[in-house]
C-alpha cells in the first residue's frame, strides 16, 4: 500500500486544478497501481484523473516507456482528428508534470504517470458476449490502421524479444537441459510437443526477415479490459494501457487476442476436454479485426491470422512449460502444477487450431476482400 505523505509529495508535483475530493485505487489492472482522483472546479463541476505508479520491476525503462506512449498517442490524436474523431475519449491523453516531463520520480524512486480519466466508458473483464469481443476486435483493427504509417523501429524495445519466438524457444532448451528442479522426466510429453513443433518456433522470426511481415507498432497486451467500450453507444473507442507498445508484427496482436478470447475454457484449466479454440468466437474476432484494419495489413499479413494465433499459443504454453521446469520464478502460481496446467491447456489449443486449420483459413479468407 503506498503512504499517503508518498502519494501528496506526488500529486504536489502536478498541476491538477481544483480541490482535491477523492483519491483512491482503481481498476482491476494486474501491473500497475492506478488511482482515481477527483478535483472540484467551480462552477465547472468534478473533474476525474488516473494516476499511476508504474510497475518497474516489469517495465526497467519508464522514461523510454512513457517516451513511446507520449509518441504513439502524439500520433493517434492526430490522425484521429483528421479522421474527425474525438482525441480526448479516442486516445490516451498524457498529463505533464510541473517539470514539464511525462512522469514523476518521487522521493523513493517510484515513477508516475497521469492520464486524462475517460469518462462513460469502461473495460470489461471477462468476454459476456460476442459483441464485446467483437468491439475489442474493432478497436485493436484500429489501432493497427491508425499508427499504419508510424515508423515502428522507432520505437523503444520496451520488454526486449518479447515475442521472439526463437529466443525463448532457446530459453526453454536451456531449462530443459539445465532441469533445476528435476521436473523433466514428469513432463516428457510436454516437451516432445515443443520438439515437434520446432518450425513454429522459427516460423514468423523468419517471415519478418524476409519481408513477408512487415514491422508494425503493436500493442502486446490485447485483453478485452485494454479496450474501453462507451457505456452508451457499447462502441469500443480507446485502446488503453500502451505499456507494451513496441515494435512488433500486427499478427502477433491478432493471435494473443485468440489464444485467451477464443478458448473455451479458462487458462488453468484441468480438463483438457473444455479446451477448444471456438471458430465462432474466432470468426468474430477475425471480422472485427480485419474491418478495423481497413485495408492496411498485407494480403501476406491477412493470410497468416492463423498462424499467429497458433504461434502465440505455442509460445505461451512453452513459457509456461519454461517456467515449470526452472521453478515457477517468472509467473505467480497458486499451488505446485499450476504452470504445467497453463501449458497443458495452451498445447491443447495448439492441437486443436491444427484440427481445424482449414476452417481458420476458410473464416479469413472470407472477410479478407
Ligand atoms: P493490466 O493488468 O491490464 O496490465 P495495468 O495495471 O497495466 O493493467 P491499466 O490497464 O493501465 O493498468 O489501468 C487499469 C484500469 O484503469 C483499466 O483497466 C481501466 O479500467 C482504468 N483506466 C486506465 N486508464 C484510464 C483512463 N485514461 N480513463 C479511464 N479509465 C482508465
Ligand atoms: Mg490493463
Ligand atoms: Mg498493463
Amino acid at each position: 500500500m503506498i503512504n499517503q505523505y508518498l502519494l501528496k509529495e506526488v500529486i504536489s508535483h502536478f498541476d491538477f486544478v481544483g480541490s482535491l475530493l477523492k483519491c483512491e485505487p482503481y481498476g482491476s489492472g494486474h501491473i500497475n497501481d492506478t488511482y482515481l482522483l477527483e478535483y472540484k472546479i467551480p462552477h465547472m463541476g468534478v473533474v476525474p484523473i488516473i494516476l499511476q505508479r508504474m510497475n518497474t520491476n516489469v517495465f526497467k525503462k519508464p522514461v523510454e516507456l512513457m517516451e513511446n506512449i507520449m509518441n504513439v498517442t502524439s500520433f493517434l490524436r492526430e490522425k484521429i482528428t483528421e479522421n474527425g474523431g474525438d482525441p480526448e475519449r479516442e486516445t490516451l491523453t498524457v498529463i505533464l508534470n510541473k517539470a514539464g516531463k511525462p512522469y514523476y520520480k518521487d522521493s523513493e524512486g517510484n515513477y508516475w504517470r497521469a492520464y486524462h480519466f475517460i469518462t462513460c466508458a469502461t473495460g470489461y473483464d471477462e468476454v459476456k458476449c460476442d459483441e464485446d469481443f467483437y468491439q475489442s476486435a474493432l478497436a485493436f483493427g484500429k489501432f493497427q490502421s491508425l499508427l499504419a504509417d508510424y515508423p515502428a523501429e522507432k520505437l523503444h524495445e520496451t520488454i526486449p524479444d518479447f515475442h521472439n519466438t526463437k529466443a525463448r524457444f532457446a530459453v526453454f532448451k536451456d531449462a530443459v537441459e539445465k532441469d533445476v528442479c528435476h521436473r523433466a522426466k514428469d513432463v516428457q510429453a510436454e516437451i516432445q510437443f515443443v520438439l515437434e513443433h520446432v518450425d513454429l518456433a522459427h516460423v514468423l522470426g523468419d517471415m519478418q526477415a524476409s519481408g513477408e511481415l512487415p514491422l508494425r507498432v503493436t500493442h502486446n497486451d490485447t485483453k478485452l479490459n485494454n479496450v474501453l467500450i462507451d457505456d452508451k453507444t457499447h462502441q469500443g473507442i480507446c485502446v488503453i494501457d500502451l505499456d507494451t507498445v513496441m515494435p512488433g508484427l500486427a499478427i502477433n496482436d491478432f493471435g494473443d487476442s485468440i489464444r485467451f478470447g477464443a478458448s473455451t475454457g479458462a487458462e488453468d484449466e484441468k480438463d483438457l476436454s473444455k479446451i477448444e479454440c471456438d471458430m465462432h468466437l474466432f470468426e468474430v474476432y477475425t471480422k472485427g479485426f480485419i474491418k478495423g484494419c481497413d485495408g492496411r495489413l498485407t494480403d501476406e499479413e491477412i493470410k497468416a491470422l492463423p498462424l499467429g494465433a497458433k504461434v502465440m499459443t505455442l509460445e505461451c504454453g512453452m513459457r509456461f512449460l519454461t517456467d515449470y521446469l526452472q521453478g515457477d520464478t517468472y509467473f505467480k502460481t497458486k499451488y505446485p502444477t499450476h504452470n504445467l496446467d497453463r501449458c497443458r491447456t495452451q498445447f491443447k489449443l495448439v492441437s486443436d487450431m491444427e484440427k481445424k486449420w482449414d476452417t481458420m483459413n476458410e473464416i479469413v479468407s472470407k472477410y479478407n476482400i
